[in-house]
């Protein structure tokens, strides 16, 4: 019996072993399913919610250990920071004065390569930093996504 994706729309055939399913096997409808299990199990499930943010706590705390024996593995980037750190305390305190007043505050953001500059060829690329709002489902793709597909995180 053919029925009609909740996500994309597009009819599809429920699985025998699956009555119920209301999302198509695209990967798209099926990040879209995970994404919607994960918001009503947190809504539910206090235990759910409380492993999840221990969970994102210690991706946090290994991506923090990360960057620090990079940094010690290798001293010339340590020492380049500090060399480009002293050249802006010294010379460009205007600047910085600046910068602090639109400081980002810390929170949920989405990098995307700037469309304008699609091969920058020096070595760096132009990026678009979007704030993600905190109550949209689309905070899912960045954090929650993230924790749960870490293989690290599973036991
Ligand atoms: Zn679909």
């Amino acid at each position: 019996m053919t029925r009609h994706c909740t996500y994309c729309g597009k009819p599809f055939e429920p699985r025998p072993q699956v009555p119920d399913q209301a999302y198509c096997s695209a990967p798209a409808c099926q990040r879209a399913r995970k994404r919607q299990w994960q918001q009503a199990k947190l809504q539910s499930d206090p235990d759910y919610r409380i492993n999840q943010r221990a969970a994102q706590q210690a991706w946090s705390q290994r991506n923090q250990d990360y960057w620090r024996s990079y940094r010690d593995a290798r001293p010339d980037y340590a020492q380049i920071n500090r060399e480009q750190q002293r050249l802006r305390d010294q010379g460009r305190n205007v600047d910085l004065a600046k910068m602090d007043a639109c400081d980002l505050p810390s929170g949920l953001y989405r990098i995307t390569r700037h469309p304008a500059f699609p091969r920058e060829n020096n070595g760096s690329w132009v990026v678009e930093i979007t704030p993600i709002c905190v109550t949209c489902p689309c905070k899912m793709d960045v954090s929650r996504e993230d924790v749960i597909d870490t293989p690290a995180v599973c036991p």
